[in-house]
Parts: structure tokens; sequence; C-alpha cells
């Protein structure tokens, strides 16, 4: 039997999608209720149990009136050690948000466990091993990887797997004390939403993306437009925000943002292997470019191939 720790968090009174994600990701290996507990980490969690009884699990551990000042990635490390260290997990799970891909190498690194960084799936064979899926060499290649170690760490892509929606189970709450020392060498003095207008990029079920065929940043205020009709988050590729164009927090790619929306639409970008690597997971591709060789069509299902102003 595992004994498996989904580890989530709670930004203000804002639960992070990537424990319904990974919830469904262990419903599909299998994995019993029993075997799973979700440890959540945030801001005097004990005042937020509403919040928390959502979850479709059956255990949840928590600790109740803590600071984290301001999710800070230090306390957050310590909070869940402290998790780890009670319930002796040999898997666990982190969805790959901006706190989950600090947190899941610390706790590598502290505990001298494996990790599958970026995974896009697991595999389960007949003797219960499992196998992460991951991405490498800019998303040309698919690796799996067997971790070797008592405990395994996975640190999951967010939409990649869709959301568990249980209505029937209600999880069991139980708060812990945390009794060590909080202080860190490290203080965080403010949060900044990046992108303040519109959906964020990582969580839009439609995506729209303009390149450096645009020729320059006014037809972005186009895209706007059709993303406001659509509900869709704008993005751009690297050339565009290289240039300056557009802020470089709506660079998807690489060296971006990993996006996973239902449906992708890009407007003259061509498609290189870095930009790929951050949007291939998106259900649907439709592209329009002049170019026929562009390698976007490679991935796009459907492609308008001429100029983007017809
Ligand atoms: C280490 C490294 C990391 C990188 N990371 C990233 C990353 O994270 N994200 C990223 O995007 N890139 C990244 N790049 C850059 C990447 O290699 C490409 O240079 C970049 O993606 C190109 O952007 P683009 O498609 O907008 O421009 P281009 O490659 O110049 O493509 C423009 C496209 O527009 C089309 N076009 C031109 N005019 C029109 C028109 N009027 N109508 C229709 N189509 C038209 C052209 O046919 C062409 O296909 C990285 C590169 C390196 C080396």
């Amino acid at each position: 039997m595992n004994k498996v720790l989904v580890l989530g968090e709670l930004n203000g009174n804002d639960l992070d999608n990537g424990v319904f994600e990974l919830l469904s990701l262990l419903n599909n290996l299998n994995v019993s209720n029993e075997e799973i507990t979700v440890g959540i980490l945030g801001d005097n969690l004990q005042a937020k149990d509403a919040i928390l009884k959502q979850i479709p699990c059956s255990k949840i551990v928590a600790h109740s009136n803590i600071d984290t000042n301001n999710l800070n990635p230090n306390i957050l490390s310590k909070l869940a050690s402290s998790i780890v260290e009670d319930l002796k997990p040999n898997k666990i799970l982190i969805s790959k948000t901006n706190l989950g891909q600090d947190l899941a190498p610390r706790l590598a690194f502290k505990f001298d466990w494996g990790l599958v960084n970026d995974c896009l799936d697991i595999e389960k064979n007949e003797n219960n091993d499992w196998t992460g899926i991951r991405p490498i060499f800019g998303g040309n290649f698919i690796s799996k990887i067997n971790i070797k170690t008592s405990t395994e760490i996975y640190c999951v892509r967010p939409k990649v797997f869709d959301s568990l929606t249980d209505k029937t189970i209600s999880p069991e709450i139980e708060y812990i004390q945390f009794t060590d020392d909080l202080e860190t060498k490290t203080k965080v003095l403010e949060r900044i939403n990046e992108q303040s207008e519109g959906l964020r990029l990582e969580d839009a079920d439609i995506v729209i993306a303009g390149g450096r065929g645009l020729g320059g940043p006014e037809p972005f205020d186009t895209l706007d437009e059709i993303a406001e009709l659509l509900n869709a988050a704008v993005g751009a590729s690297r050339a565009v925000c290289d240039a300056g164009w557009m802020d470089h927090s709506y660079q998807i790619g690489l060296t971006g943002k990993d996006i996973s929306p239902n449906l992708y639409l890009t407007v003259a970008i061509s498609g290189a292997s870095q930009h790929m690597a951050g949007c291939s997971n998106s259900k649907h591709i439709v592209s329009i470019d002049k170019n026929v060789e562009a390698n976007i069509f490679n991935d796009a299902e459907f492609g308008a191939i001429g100029d983007w102003k017809n």
C-alpha cells in the first residue's frame, strides 16, 4: 500500500487548483482515498475550514495559526518538511506552480530523495512501481524516469489533468501545531501580481499569442480584443518580448511560461522548439502564419496560411 502525500497551497482564500488535478491523476492511477493525505500550506488555515472541505479526499493535514510571511518559500519548506516527517509518505505529489517548483527541489535536497520535475504523467506497472514522464531537450523528447529512493517526489505540470470533483467525499481535517523555529534568513516584503489585467496565462482555457510576424506592439490591441470576446489570455513569443513589444510575463516557452490550455491560437509565430516547449501540451493548436513551412504547422491541428491582416 502506498502512502501518498499531495501538497497544495492556499494563497489568501484562493485554493490552488493543482490539488484537484493531482487527485485526478491519483484517481487515474487507481490510488485509493485511504492511501492519500493532502497537506495544505498557507496562512491561518484553521479559519479556512470551509475552503479546505471542498477538497475531494478523505484526509487533510494543515498547520493551524501560522503566518507564512506572504508564502515565504523558506517557511513553506519548513512546514512541508514537518508534514513529511510526521507522515513518512513514500510518494509526494506537488503541482508545478511558482511555489511548487520552488518547494519540490528543496524537499528533494533536504531528504535526499529523487524528484521528477515538470512531470506530464505517471505510469504504474503491475508491481506498483511508478514511472514519471517528462519532456526533455526543450520538449523535443519525452523521458521516462524511475526514482530509486525510498520516497519519490513528482512535481506535475498544471492543467494537464482535469480537476477531480467528487462531491461524495468530505475530508477529515487534522490541524497540527508547528513547534520549531519559523525564523528564516529571508523576508518577503511584498507580492505583486505581474499580470493584473485579464486571465492568468497558466489558468486560461483559451490562449491567443502573437509572434514577431505581427510587426510591432499595436496588433496586440487586436489580440486583446479577441481575447476579451473569447474569455482568453494573451501570450507572446520571446522574439516579441525581447523586442519590448510585450512584457516578459507574457512569454510562452522554454524560458517563459508553460501553458496547457484547451485551445491555443497562434498568430505569426514560427513555432521554434523553444516556444513549443511551453505550449506543446495544449489540447488543440490553431495557427495563422504566412509560411507554409513554418514549424508551428507540425503541431497545429488547423492552420490558416496567409497574411494575418487578412
Ligand atoms: C535558450 C533559448 C531559449 C528560448 N526560449 C524561448 C521561449 O521561451 N519562448 C519563445 O517563444 N522563444 C524562445 N526562444 C527563441 C526561439 O528560438 C525563437 O527565436 C522565437 O520563438 C521566435 O519567435 P517568433 O516565432 O515570434 O518569430 P519568428 O521565428 O521570426 O517567426 C515569425 C513568424 O511570423 C510569420 N509571419 C511574418 N509576417 C507575417 C504575416 N504578415 N502574416 C502571417 N505570418 C507572418 C513568419 O512566417 C514566421 O513564421 C529561445 C531561444 C533560445 C536560444
